[in-house]
């Protein structure tokens, strides 16, 4: 079928969404424009910063993709101070980015818990509620979000890495630490809690394959999810998928593949909130740009302090490792320019969908 034929339709089929993954280049242009004439119809021309604060690289966790994995022993440890978390979150606010993000390696002690839910107090009182704070903190329990949700957070992402359970027990451990089950669960419980929720996938991981993605997508559209970060998958030559580096695609087809997914699920879930993100970099100086071109709407420039992002790679070759928030801001700000976009300072800029979703 033309590409044409299959991209005007109402909804798009498993069997539509595997055409549309495997479009040529110039094909892939077509859905691109699509997915830039929906985002300014649905979503505008804005771009939301949302700082990144890289909380800590200690993981119970032990993923076989990534590269602060517990298994990882050459790896050296840290975590923020909370006197580093609130500058880093005044930092944000002062640049008027209006929202952090607060990611880590995956915790659940009591005082890690209590850590959390102290620093959402202050950053709430500190910033006079104006700093929204997303969490990236991986799977807890219910009463760590309620908790955490209470203290002042809005959002949280929690990615469920593929949609195929088949892959994900290939790229995990085989324990009750590492369920994809569970994931599920807890993207409901999230949502139960009140969160919006982000959820999202790597692309082209070991195994998977085009249909793993079309199934992504629906899995995103069946979930009525808010926000969305996807992107490449890096090898990290310490960890155990590093073997079967020879079997990917090139990076450039992944980053490719990466962008048709962001175009076709703006295409989908026209007012949700899609993250352009720092893998999507990794492979091109232009990644950001292009992920913005395909119809994303959120950024996440890092505010870290310097001397702790060489510790916080999860795949080889991060870009940025040596940016200071300032360099990492104003190189930012000129992608969305270059890209056509404006920056939406000072604005929470929520995903429109979470709140059609909750007032119907
Ligand atoms: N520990 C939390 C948050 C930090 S990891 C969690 O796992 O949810 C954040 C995301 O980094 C993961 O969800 C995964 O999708 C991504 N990631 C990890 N290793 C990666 C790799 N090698 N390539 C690309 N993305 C990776
Ligand atoms: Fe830990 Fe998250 Fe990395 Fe898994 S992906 S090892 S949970 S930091």
């Amino acid at each position: 079928m033309m590409i044409e034929e299959v991209l005007n339709k109402e909804s798009f089929s498993r069997e539509d969404l595997i055409r549309l993954l495997s479009a040529d280049e110039t094909e892939s242009l077509k859905i691109f424009n699509k997915a830039q004439q929906v985002r300014k119809e649905y979503v505008g021309n804005k771009v939301y910063f949302r700082g990144l604060i890289e909380y800590s690289n200690i993981c119970s966790k032990n993923c076989f993709y990534c590269g602060i994995r517990s298994g990882n022993k050459n790896q050296s440890r840290y975590q923020l101070t909370n006197q580093e978390v609130i500058d880093a979150a005044r930092y944000a606010h002062k640049n008027r980015f209006a929202s952090i993000v607060i990611q880590s390696g995956e915790r659940s002690s009591k005082k890690f818990i209590d850590t959390i839910e102290y620093l959402l107090k202050e950053i709430a009182s500190l910033t006079n509620d104006e700093l929204h704070v997303t969490l990236s903190l991986g799977e807890q329990s219910e009463e760590t979000y309620k908790r955490w949700f209470n203290a002042g957070s809005q959002r949280y992402l929690l990615r469920i890495e593929t949609s195929n359970p088949e892959l994900y027990k290939k790229i995990h451990p085989d324990n009750s630490l590492h369920r994809f089950e569970s994931r599920v669960e807890n993207l409901k419980l999230l949502r139960n809690t009140g969160f919006m929720v982000g959820t999202g996938v790597m692309i082209g991981l070991p195994f998977q394959q085009i249909e793993d993605l079309a199934d992504d997508l629906l899995f995103f559209r069946d979930f009525d999810i808010d926000m969305v970060g996807m992107g490449p998958y890096i090898e990290h030559k310490n960890t155990p998928l590093y073997q079967y580096k020879d079997q990917l695609l090139p990076l450039k087809e992944r980053l490719q593949l990466s962008m048709k997914m962001v175009a076709l699920l703006r295409i989908m879930m026209k007012d949700i909130n899609i993250a352009a993100t720092t893998a999507m970099q990794t492979i091109d100086p232009k990644g950001r740009e292009k992920a913005l071109l395909a119809g994303a709407n959120v950024m996440m420039p890092n505010v870290t302090p310097l001397k702790y992002k060489e510790n916080y790679l999860l795949y080889d070759n991060k870009p940025g490792t040596e940016d200071d928030a300032e360099r990492g801001k104003v190189a930012m700000e000129s992608d969305i320019l270059n890209a056509g976009n404006e920056i939406g300072y000072g604005e929470w800029g929520d995903p429109q969908h979470f709140r059609r979703r909750v007032n119907r």
